[in-house]
């Protein structure tokens, strides 16, 4: 059998690299490449064989994204959100609950989106009230990625004791559970919309789990290592339109360095930095050629600015503007 590896790097090649352009600007579907993905298991790259996985292991998984966002960055974050949810039910769903949707997630068969809203620290901009057989949802999720491409989402709210309840919530506009579009600088085929809840009822059968926001915070490495294989792929994408050589050294350096997950907010930082720079070689390199609405550089140098703000934390944040602009953003 064809390796993840191998596999990731041929459908990128040969799949999601030629019609990356034609995504961004809206003429192709973005669901095909996620059809094309889905056949070939990436929606359960992390899940064993016998749950319909590819069985990655987290540092295969990550350079698998990684190739992948190289190819098309809008497919693959939009995939994120669903393993990062499929991931959620396989490790700490209560078995019925993993027998009921666990085979569809793997599959694709089942398609979910993620608000990790109710997880950020500080007051809750979602919350999960008990109501006569299920649940109440109230606030909003300002970032929802797939929106009309998935069935469900996977919402974090925070309930009655400010726990974590995780909920699987059908992901179709009601009067209660209403959507609106982000306008992003790049990767708007992502579909992204802000989930505003008003008293959303959800039964009780679809509560995933409910985490402490310790038991959280201690996954939040591995998301943070998991989100910067997206950036790496942006730069990726202008390392090879930059012809490797020093910037591939460069790459295989902010690579080690997240996967030393020594201290991952500065990984991520250098990561980003670096995608930028290397995408704004890339548009200099391409000259007048490049910056034209379906060419590649100016593309990558968009999609880098988004990921300097996407999966984003204050640490992360800092640690660019102190590279982006030395001594600023101490002196705010
Ligand atoms: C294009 C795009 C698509 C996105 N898609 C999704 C999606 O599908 N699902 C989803 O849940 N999120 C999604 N996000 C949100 C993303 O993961 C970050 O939460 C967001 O980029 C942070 O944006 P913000 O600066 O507006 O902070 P806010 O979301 O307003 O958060 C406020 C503060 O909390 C910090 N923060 C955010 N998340 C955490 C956390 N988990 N732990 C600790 N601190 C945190 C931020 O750094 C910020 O300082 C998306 C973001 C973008 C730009």
């Amino acid at each position: 059998m064809e390796d993840i590896v191998t596999l990731a790097t041929r459908l990128a090649e040969e799949v999601l690299s030629p019609h990356a352009s034609a995504v961004d600007t809206g003429e192709r579907d973005l669901a095909r490449n996620l059809d094309v993905l889905a056949e070939h298991r990436f929606y359960g790259a992390m899940l064993p064989p016998e749950a319909g996985g590819l069985g990655a292991d987290p540092s295969t998984a990550a350079l698998a994204a990684e190739i992948l966002a190289g190819g098309c960055l809008s497919t693959t974050l939009t995939l994120g959100q669903h393993q990062g949810i499929t991931g959620l039910v396989a490790g700490q769903g209560a078995p019925h609950f993993r027998e009921r949707w666990l085979p569809g997630l793997a599959s694709g068969r089942v398609r979910s989106g993620a608000a990790f809203t109710g997880a950020i620290p500080g007051p809750p901009r979602l919350r999960a009230t008990a109501a006569p057989g299920g649940y109440r949802l109230d606030g909003a999720a300002p970032w929802v990625s797939g929106w009309g491409m998935v069935h469900v989402l996977g919402a974090a709210a925070r309930d009655e004791d400010d726990r974590i309840a995780w909920l699987l919530v059908d992901a179709e506009e009601a009067p209660t559970l209403r959507v609106r579009p982000q306008q992003m600088l790049a990767a708007n085929a992502t579909r992204t919309v802000t989930v505003e809840f008003e008293g959303h009822f959800v039964p009780a059968d679809r509560l995933v789990t409910v985490a402490t926001q310790a038991e959280h915070a201690a996954g939040e490495p591995f998301t943070k290592r998991l989100n910067g294989s997206l950036v790496l792929g942006v730069a990726r994408g202008a390392v090879e339109l930059l012809g490797g050589g020093a910037w591939r050294a460069e790459l295989d350096e902010c690579r080690a360095e997240l996967d030393a997950m020594a201290d991952i907010d500065a990984a991520r930082a250098r990561a980003g930095e670096f995608a930028v720079r290397a995408a704004t070689a890339a548009v200099v390199e391409g000259a007048g050629r490049g910056v034209l609405a379906d060419a590649a550089p100016q593309r990558l140098l968009r999609e880098a600015g988004l990921m300097l703000v996407f999966s984003s934390r204050p640490a992360i944040q800092a640690g660019l503007l102190e590279r982006l602009a030395p001594g600023t953003a101490s002196a705010q």
